[in-house]
């Protein structure tokens, strides 16, 4: 969807008033309106100029798929130029309450390779545009506003390396949290990166509440090295420097994600070594379940997970143990757009 102002110039363009504007603004972001037909306050004329003219979404909706185990959404999308990418929907419900958070891609592939990662395979095709970005997330808003709920959270951690595509990432980011738009909290919004420091020194400098998360994988340089190239241009020393900066900048913490891959990370000396590396740093690590891709990487046994979530624990790591998500349509990142892209 356009943004405001530029909507505001399409439909004066066109000889229409702003309060046009506010209008379509209200329809699509307030009252989840996808269809330019079912407005009711806008004549008829105006609806045929914008479905010819403003399409709600940037892009056409492929395939939608839907776990039977947990009810995850995820979603592929055809952008203007063929390329496809994917963006999932995981529901929570807890004591805490009801959380719809939405999982965007950043670029279409992936320029960084991380050895057990569908999208690294791909290689990097290009960046998505802020609005690509964004309507990954009003898609599933829709969605979920036929349900009176709405989307309350949004991770960057689909397709792509965000940092890799900064100022467009930084742009969607507004977008969402814009009260004019989906409004979503800039405390509910993460942005993940896997480790480009670059991009974490100039996050460090946005005046936003908006979250950092780093997928660590690897708590040693050489290991990390190993299965994420980029550590070797951005060692896990300078690494955690640029961290330590952002922390004593922002005053937030930093998530780290750490994938169990069986039998390459999740050793006891490895958490020993994460431990050790996190101490007394303001940080929370989630260990994440892998989904296994046909890549030759297998998911650490439950009681590997369990002894990993002890040691963090009794070194006073704050860490949680996550279950994946959508574990029957292909949940990890990549695995659907890269299935299509390739045919
Ligand atoms: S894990 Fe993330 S950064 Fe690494 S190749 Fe996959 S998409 Fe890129």
């Amino acid at each position: 969807m356009l943004k405001y102002k530029d909507l505001i110039e399409v439909l004066k363009n066109a000889g229409y008033p702003k309060f046009r504007a506010e209008q379509v603004f209200q329809a699509v972001y307030k009252k989840g309106g996808n269809d330019y037909e079912n407005i009711s306050t806008l004549p008829g004329e105006l609806k045929e100029f914008l479905k010819e003219n403003v399409p709600v979404y940037s892009f056409g909706v492929g395939n939608r798929m839907v776990s039977k185990i947990d009810g995850t959404q995820k979603v592929l999308f055809e952008l203007c130029d063929g390329k496809k990418v994917e963006a999932v929907l995981m529901r929570y419900s807890d004591k805490t309450g009801k959380r719809n958070t939405v999982c965007v891609s950043s670029q279409v592939g992936c320029a960084l390779k991380c050895a057990f990662c569908a999208t690294g395979k791909l290689g990097f095709s290009r960046d998505l545009t802020a609005e690509e970005i964004a309507d990954q997330v009003l898609y599933f808003d829709h969605i979920l506003k036929a349900e009176e709920e709405r989307v309350t959270n949004v991770v960057y951690m689909g397709m792509g390396e965000p940092f890799l595509n900064y100022d467009k990432v930084m742009k969607s980011v507004r977008i969402l949290n814009d009260e004019k738009c989906l409004n979503i909290a800039a405390r509910g919004i993460t942005v993940s990166t896997s480790g480009v420091i670059e991009g974490i020194e100039k996050f460090s400098e946005e005046n936003l509440q908006v979250n950092l998360a780093v997928s660590l994988h690897v708590p040693t340089q050489d290991g990390r090295a190993e299965i994420m190239p980029i550590a070797r241009a951005n060692s896990l020393d300078k690494l955690m420097e640029s961290l330590d900066d952002y922390v004593f900048r922002t005053n937030r913490r930093v998530s780290y994600e750490y994938v169990l891959l069986k039998g390459v990370n999740d050793g006891v000396e490895d958490a020993r070594d994460l431990a050790e590396l996190l101490q007394g740093r303001l940080c929370h690590v989630n260990l994440i379940q892998y989904n296994e891709t046909g890549l030759p990487f297998k998911k650490s046994g439950k009681s590997e997970g369990e002894k990993f979530l002890e040691i963090l624990e009794g070194s006073g790591v704050p860490v949680s143990l996550r279950i994946s998500r959508g574990q029957d349509i292909f949940g990890a990142c990549g695995q659907l757009a890269g299935k299509e892209n390739a045919g």
